[in-house]
């Protein structure tokens, strides 16, 4: 089986909404390839490795949630960006980006495939002034300690998290948003939420923590942003037969 690019594109654009999202990023093509498409690979960042990976797999298009020409990046390709792009161009894969529309969709997104691991019912947006909130709100299926919920998710994203005590109080309703979203904590706190679960964690976030009586999670930005593009790659090989494979290149962050 094999599908045009432009199938590819058409499909995902009208999947994630991706002409919907402002972002820093370019959503979409961002480096073309092959015109006929048969394998796949997903992975979260477009690194050296998992091109390298990609070649090995003999894919004709390479899907993440971390791509290239990020705003305010040096414009120029040079160095670790040259060598990316060189391997690339010289096997013709195709490089598509999906970054807050695979963040946000209600489905595939990373925070409602988070939240299916994690075993949390969503029930509304974390941002309470954006319609297409990022991060969401939700309840657990039961009261957990925050040690409980620190070892439930290193069983299942396979990484200690980072765990900050608020206080003594058990977790019901919590706040999440994968990746770097320390910022968020105050529109969780305004949510009255027991935590709050984000990828990174900033020396700020600490104090708010703690001064607020909220439990803060830092579950590692990688760790929670491996499934939204892995159940893309999923939903894409069951829709049109062609070959899919996700590889984690592992990181710490
Ligand atoms: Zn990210």
């Amino acid at each position: 089986m094999a599908i045009s690019r432009q199938s590819l594109l058409d499909f995902l654009g009208q999947t994630l909404e991706s002409q919907l999202f402002k972002d820093y990023c370019p959503n979409g093509l961002q480096v073309e390839g092959k015109d006929q498409i048969k394998t796949i690979v997903t992975g979260v960042t477009a690194s050296l490795a998992l091109i390298k990976a990609a070649i090995e797999r003999n894919a004709d298009a390479i899907i993440v949630h971390h791509g290239y020409f990020w705003k305010g990046e040096a414009p120029v390709v040079t160095g670790m960006k040259k060598r990316r792009l060189e391997l690339l161009l010289k096997h013709e894969i195709n490089l598509l980006a999906y970054h807050l529309p695979l963040d946000a969709h209600s489905e595939l997104g990373n925070n409602a495939q988070l939240a299916k691991l994690l075993n949390i019912k969503p029930e509304s947006g974390l941002e309470q002034d954006n319609p297409r909130s990022i991060g969401l709100v939700g309840c657990l299926a039961e009261p957990l300690s925050l040690g409980e919920l620190g070892e439930q998710i290193q069983l299942t994203l396979r990484r200690e998290p980072l765990l900050i005590s608020g206080g003594d109080h058990s977790i019901r309703r919590i706040a999440w948003c994968t990746g770097a979203a320390q910022g968020f904590i105050d529109q969780a706190i305004a949510h009255g939420v027991d935590a709050y679960l984000t990828g990174e964690i900033s020396e700020p976030t600490v104090h708010t923590a703690r001064e607020m009586g909220v439990h803060f999670i830092a579950a590692g930005h990688h760790a929670t942003e491996r499934y939204g593009v892995k159940a893309l790659g999923e939903h894409i090989q069951e829709q049109f037969g062609i070959k899919h494979h996700f590889i984690d290149i592992d990181n710490p962050v």
